[in-house]
């Protein structure tokens, strides 16, 4: 099922797509989160991390997305790191008899090196648990608009944009480093005679993008940065699996200025000692994405690692 069709869970869908998918580079880089090191909370009430705080009451709704790095020992990463060289190296000379050759690009060589490193030492348990949050903590706010096949932009977000960049602001007065306002637009799919899917699908989301950025209100002392992710849909697939779009940056993400109060400051170090406590009761993560989700049933925090979501360990 497309996004398009996707009514009351769309929103979800989107999110759970964001921690899973990779055409969100933009995103990640601007939120400082290195895949695949990184941990992610998803739609978690502001009321689990504020428990105990006086604020707890002022704050309504959910964090959409947040997350920052996966820890590790230096010299954990620095050998799995000259490891996947070497092997680059090893597959590099295997491929001469046939002909080819890795691509030399030094960036592209370190990034497969990294993602290896990040494989290697997460599976075998080596990462630093819970995470170091000093290391980052960024948040998305995360609101979707829907483009219908003839065209029309519909409104589906509640409320104006003010209240939509209003609740952005919230995130930064929780104390978060960054904080990103992620306006996605996913199209109805349609079939043209005589046209490809993708192009389609690549053109609809184009002018849907354009119609959503002239519509936003963008001012330059906001707190946050926003983002602009046209997501075409292609016939009977969902958005995950294929579909044309991207991500462009209107506004880019500015280190979070609210955080020099002393009122935000408090607000952080409480969140993250909630966060350090819960996520402590579970042992090292083994497997990637890992993510951090609520329980509606127990009322708690619980780790699901890997593609699969699994289900809160106490409730079953
Ligand atoms: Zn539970």
């Amino acid at each position: 099922m497309s996004l398009y069709h996707a009514g009351q869970v769309r929103e979800d869908t989107l999110i759970d797509d964001i921690v899973c998918s990779s055409i969100w580079d933009e995103l990640f880089s601007e939120l400082r989160w290195p895949r695949p090191m990184c941990w992610f909370a998803v739609r978690i009430p502001f009321k689990r991390l504020l428990v105990g705080h006086a604020d707890a009451g002022r704050f309504k709704g959910d964090v959409d997305l947040m997350g920052g790095p996966l820890s590790f020992d230096r010299e954990d990463i620095d050998r799995a790191m000259a490891q996947g060289r070497s092997e680059l190296a090893t597959l590099d000379a295997a491929w001469a008899r046939h002909g080819r050759s890795i691509e030399p690009d030094p960036m592209l060589i370190e990034r497969a090196a990294r993602e290896r490193a990040g494989r290697e030492l997460v599976w075998n348990g080596k990462m630093k648990w819970p995470p170091d949050f000093s290391a980052g903590f960024t948040a998305a706010e995360v609101k979707v608009a829907v483009f219908s096949a003839e065209g029309r932009l519909k409104r589906t977000e509640e409320g104006s944009g003010h209240a939509i960049r209003k609740q952005a602001r919230r995130l930064c007065e929780l104390g978060f480093d960054r904080v990103a306002l992620v306006r996605a637009l996913v199209t109805e799919a349609a079939s043209v005679p005589g046209c490809n899917p993708w192009m389609v699908a690549g053109a609809n989301a184009g002018q849907g993008g354009y119609e959503l950025a002239e519509r936003l209100v963008i001012k330059e002392d906001d707190p946050f940065g926003t983002l602009l992710a046209p997501l075409g849909a292609i016939p009977d697939r969902p958005e995950s699996e294929a579909g044309a779009g991207g991500i462009c940056i209107i506004k880019p993400i500015p280190n979070n200025p609210l955080r020099v109060d002393p009122c935000v400051d408090n607000r952080r170090r409480h969140i993250l000692d909630v966060l350090s406590r819960e996520l402590a009761a579970f042992p090292v993560p083994t497997s990637n994405p890992v993510v951090v989700r609520d329980c509606t049933k127990c009322k708690r925090l619980f780790v699901s690692a890997g593609i699969t979501v699994q289900p809160c360990s106490r409730c079953g």
